[in-house]
């Protein structure tokens, strides 16, 4: 199988199909899977993929594709600007979806839209105030969770008639590769395009007692704060991290902080663990600054003596 893209959905079928025997091939016009994640989080998700057996080619353009009857050829310009042709019994194309609003006559009624999807304000008003659109229509966050989220504004507007608006800051996502890659608020790539300071904060996998016993060494969680030292962002790699992002969705949502996150008693052994030890690993390195040790060398130096021989 030749999969066209690296986006969420094919990466997810790339191993799935691989793990059912097939032999996969990734095509990728950018330099890494998964575009929207931080390279490092994405090439470790591929180097898992690679181990497994899919072959990816990446910086890799499409010139043509051939239906040869028994199989079909993908012609791809390589980074180095050969041209290669690749062979398969089947082409799975995702390259991105796009809503299809052709043929529902909205340009007659008034209702604006672009290949995006529908022209929306914040309350996800179209052009025509009283129509509305939420879900995959509205071309922001392809997702199902997103959708519900939105059909909860559009209710709240359109019947209730109060008024809410789409806040999207800490939408969360997951891929459910095998380890998950979940997110919620700002990766490093969205901070750096948006101009915000941050510091990453991170711990690994290898090092929590439960991912040990079940086997599981690959991944980190990343823990993004501004200059603030708020969470502006946390990205985990690692067994099930779809479900450990949860806490996080709570903590920015809430505006824990992070010291009743790393305070919080947490059952051992558990997975969920890696979230109040990254807390821990800032706060320490804050309540241990150097100014605190030279506090405390002192302290213990001058107890040290006193309670020594000479003093008895
Ligand atoms: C392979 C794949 C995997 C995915 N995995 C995930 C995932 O793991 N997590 C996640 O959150 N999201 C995932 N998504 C995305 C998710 O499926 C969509 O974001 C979600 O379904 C959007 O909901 P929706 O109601 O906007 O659109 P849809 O679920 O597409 O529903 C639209 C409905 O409208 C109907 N319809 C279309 N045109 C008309 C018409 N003219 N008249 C009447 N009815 C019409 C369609 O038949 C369909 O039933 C995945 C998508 C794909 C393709």
């Amino acid at each position: 199988m030749i999969i066209l893209g690296a986006g969420p959905i094919a990466t997810e079928m790339a191993q799935a199909f691989c793990r059912l025997g097939t032999r996969v091939s990734v095509v990728q016009r950018s330099d890494q899977i998964l575009s929207k994640e931080d390279k490092d989080l994405a090439d470790e998700v591929m180097n898992v993929l690679i181990g497994e057996g899919v072959s990816f080619h990446l910086n890799a353009s499409v010139v043509r594709t051939k239906d040869l009857g028994n199989e079909r050829e993908v012609t791809i310009k390589t980074a180095e600007g050969k041209t290669v042709n690749l062979n398969a019994e089947t082409l799975l194309v995702a390259m991105g979806r796009e809503a299809n609003l052709k043929g529902l006559g909205l340009e007659g009624i008034g209702v604006d839209f672009d290949r995006k999807g529908l022209k929306l304000d914040q309350r996800l008003r179209t052009t025509q105030r009283h129509i509305y659109g939420a879900g995959d229509v509205t071309g922001t966050y392809l997702f199902t969770h997103a959708a519900g989220y939105e059909g909860g504004i559009v209710v709240s507007n359109a019947i209730f008639h109060l008024p809410r608006k789409v806040d999207y800051t800490f939408l969360p996502w997951c891929t459910y590769t095998d380890p998950e890659l979940a997110s919620v608020g700002m990766n490093e790539k969205a901070a750096q395009s948006a101009g915000v300071k941050y510091s990453v904060w991170r711990e690994e996998f290898k090092d929590n007692d439960r991912s040990l016993a079940e086997g599981e060494k690959v991944g980190k969680i990343k823990m993004l704060l501004d200059e603030k030292e708020k969470p502006i962002g946390i990205q985990i790699l690692g067994p099930r991290a779809g479900d450990l992002v949860a806490e996080w969705v709570a903590v920015v949502n809430g505006k824990v902080k992070l010291s009743t996150l790393a305070a919080a008693v947490h059952p051992y052994p558990t997975l969920g663990e890696i979230n109040k030890k990254v807390a821990g690993t800032f706060l320490s390195e804050k309540i241990f600054s150097e100014k605190v040790k030279k506090g405390l060398k002192f302290f213990f130096h001058l107890r040290g003596r006193a309670c020594g021989e000479q003093s008895l």
